[in-house]
This record gives C-alpha cells, sequence and structure tokens, in this order.
C-alpha cells in the first residue's frame, strides 16, 4: 500500500457538498483506504475577475492502485460529480490533484508527481501538514516545514466545515 494525498479544492455550486461527496467518492475506491481528512480552508480565489472564494482540503489514502490508475479514479470522481450538471461542460465544481504518491516522482504527459504547483500554495501546504507532519518529506528531499516557512498563511482561513473521515458507520 502506498501513501498518497488528494487535493481537494471547490468554488462553484455548493463547495462543502462538494467535498464531502468526493471525500465519500475517494473512501469507496478499489484497493484503497482513506486515512485522514484535514479540515476544509477557505481562501480567496486567485486570477482575473470576481470568483467565489475557494474551500481546500487534504486527504491520505492508502492504496494498492498505481499513480495513473489514481489519476483516472480522480479525473472520473471528477466528471461525475465536478460539472455543473445544468450547463453541459459548465464550469468545474470540483478538482483533485494527486500532490504525492509515496516517495515517487513521475513526470509523463498526463501526470506529474509531486504536483508541480503545490510547493507555493497556502491551501495545499498547511492541510497536508495538518494531516502528517512538518518533518514529510517530499521526494526530493525537502521537508513540508521548510515549505511552509517560506509560505505565508495570510489569507487562508480554518473553517468549521466537517468533512467525513469515516462516512462507512462502524457500529450500525
Ligand atoms: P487541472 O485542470 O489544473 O486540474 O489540470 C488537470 C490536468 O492536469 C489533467 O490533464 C491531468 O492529466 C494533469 N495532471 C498532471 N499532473 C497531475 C496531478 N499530479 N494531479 C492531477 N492532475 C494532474
Amino acid at each position: 500500500m502506498k501513501p498518497a494525498y488528494i487535493a481537494l479544492g471547490s468554488n462553484q455550486g455548493e463547495p462543502e457538498i462538494q467535498l464531502r461527496k468526493a471525500v465519500i467518492a475517494l473512501s469507496i475506491l478499489p484497493m484503497t483506504q482513506l486515512d485522514k481528512v484535514s479540515s476544509v480552508y477557505r481562501s480567496a480565489a486567485v486570477g482575473p475577475g470576481t470568483q467565489p472564494d475557494y474551500l481546500n482540503a487534504v486527504v491520505r489514502l492508502h492504496t494498492e492502485l498505481s499513480a495513473i490508475a489514481l489519476l483516472d479514479a480522480l479525473q472520473e470522481i471528477e466528471r461525475e460529480q465536478g460539472r455543473i450538471r445544468t450547463v453541459r461542460w459548465g464550469p468545474r465544481t470540483l478538482d483533485l490533484d494527486l500532490l504525492l504518491y509515496g516517495d515517487e516522482t513521475t513526470t509523463t504527459p498526463r501526470l506529474t508527481v509531486p504536483h508541480p504547483r503545490m510547493q507555493k500554495r497556502h491551501f495545499v501546504l498547511y492541510p497536508l501538514c495538518e494531516i502528517s507532519s512538518e518533518k514529510l518529506l517530499l521526494p526530493d528531499g525537502t521537508q513540508l516545514g521548510a515549505l511552509l516557512q517560506q509560505c505565508s498563511q495570510r489569507g487562508l482561513v480554518k473553517t468549521p466545515c466537517q468533512l467525513p473521515v469515516s462516512p462507512t458507520p462502524q457500529d450500525g
């Protein structure tokens, strides 16, 4: 089983509901166990124009799926849940990124791991640290704590939203 960290983000439709549904979908992937789920964080969207705030979270899975099979599964969840149904091919309501897959490094046209833009994003690094440790090592030997020192938490707000950690009741 490989540990894999997935970033979740949404700023369209009903972001909290999208994130909850995504966590449930991740928890029932084959050959995979959902291990940890971060808090939900709110931050302003970057980019042109006025956009709603983003909600973001990070989860850790343990999986026997290959990295590319995991990407396939993430994209399937995005397809199933990530679009506003009333507008065909409308804006995505869910973004799932594979941040880390064990200590593997992959660079292919479809998949780059570690995720190329994770290192400067406060909405990825802080929830990632919440469910791991500042001592978490990236494949190149960088400690997560070192990245956090370079990345201000300003503008990132931890919300009271609760995501399901273990959506299947254990005791009926
Ligand atoms: P985006 O719309 O920004 O989520 O980008 C999606 C595209 O990024 C897809 O075509 C993926 O094949 C590609 N991609 C490359 N590396 C990753 C990764 N680590 N996680 C998710 N998507 C990735």
